[in-house]
């Protein structure tokens, strides 16, 4: 058994400036390298690094960025990378060098990929940054400027044969992104946990299940603000369960955001590291059961500077198989709300009926 970690000191070098806005001021963007440099911090400390496979990155060619992106828009991002840094699009600033730490990213995914595909790893985390869920083909946004895992996706698709793969997203926002690049693809079972029309405000709702061949191979799960562990582990267990199973990919790729954790500045879910650990746990056991326990976790959002580093290592805990004695640092460990509420399990419930009538049709179509 062995869990691949993947890190690069140039992920930190990616500036997003001071995050001053009208009447903002001056101080810190929200996208900035403090909640990854002190996750990396914690899990040195608590000796875990040591007992993970290093992972080197690289960076993604621009032909492996062109299978999903533009070449108009790569151009764009290399050109303003070039000069002074300048913006992928809305709320997505950048800094002189980017393009290249944004190509680790990429890359750094696609390595990760790799290793669980090649068996040089079980499974792998890579610690990228900048995030990638909602770039999309032409677009930055939401502090992402390469869709990292689309990306990993694609190259798994079109190098190593993969027939299908599953992506499960719980970062706190949709994975407009990765939806954008599957969308018409049946090959590739795209799959968003997030907050009810937090970011983007207008995407991510139930209805959007794909188009043409990839009609029903989207599914999203918008929570509403202030779910807890029950409604997670009941949308994991009703929904994303019985739908990869019946899917049956052969690889699974989590983009991992952090920021569902209660002291999120970003999102108002109400998740633990004990529930990141428990989640994680599922993930790996419906892994085991379908794909031979390839799965590969790549970092995307997450903003509170004191929990985000327990909430990845109790994932890379699960994920690895191995437990450090570092305790939660969160300010309390008996939070109310994490019982699924009557409203949480009625919205499951129904997603997972959709789901299921979806994927009865999708057999049926297939045979
Ligand atoms: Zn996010």
């Amino acid at each position: 058994m062995a869990t691949g970690f993947l890190w690069h000191e140039k992920y930190m070098w990616h500036d997003t400036g001071s995050g001053a806005a009208a009447n903002v001021e001056p101080g810190e963007h929200f996208e900035n390298p403090d909640t990854k440099r002190r996750m990396k911090n914690l899990l040195d400390l608590s000796g875990l690094t040591d007992k993970l496979v290093r992972l080197n990155p690289r960076m993604a060619t621009e032909e492996e960025l062109r299978r999903f992106h533009t070449d108009d828009y790569i151009n764009q991002i290399r050109e303003l990378s070039e000069a002074f840094g300048g913006f992928a699009g809305p709320q997505t600033p950048f800094g002189r060098g980017s393009y290249e730490i944004a190509k680790l990213a990429a890359g750094g995914t696609i390595v990760a990929t790799e290793a669980v595909l090649s068996g040089q790893v079980n499974n792998a985390y890579a610690l990228v940054r900048p995030p990638g869920h909602h770039a999309e083909r032409d677009l930055g946004r939401g502090f992402c400027i390469f869709g990292n895992v689309a990306l990993a996706a694609m190259h798994a698709r079109e190098i190593w044969q993969v027939e299908r793969i599953a992506t499960i997203d719980w970062d706190v926002h949709h994975g407009n992104g990765t939806q954008q690049a599957f969308y018409d693809d049946p090959n590739v079972l795209t799959i968003s946990i997030h907050q009810d029309g937090l970011f983007p405000a207008d995407s991510g709702k139930v209805n959007e299940r794909g188009i043409k061949e990839g009609e029903n191979f989207n599914i999203n799960i918008p929570l509403p603000a202030g779910s807890g562990n029950d409604a997670y582990s009941a949308a994991i267990e009703r929904i994303v369960t019985p739908a990869v199973m019946s899917f049956k990919p052969q690889l699974i790729l989590v983009p991992c955001g952090f920021d569902a954790s209660v002291y999120d500045p970003l999102g108002r879910m109400l998740l633990t590291s004990e529930s990141y650990r428990g989640l994680t746990t599922m993930l790996l056991a419906l892994a085991n059961d379908i794909c031979d326990g390839k799965i590969v976790f790549s970092h995307e959002g997450g903003y509170s500077k004191r929990y985000v580093p327990f909430c990845g290592l109790a994932t890379i805990e699960a994920l690895s198989g191995i437990r450090t004695e570092i305790a939660d640092g969160g300010i309390r460990d008996d939070l109310p709300g994490q019982e699924l509420a009557p409203h949480q399990e009625a919205l499951i419930d129904e997603i997972a009926h959709q789901v299921k009538q979806a994927f009865l049709h999708n057999s049926g179509r297939l045979v």
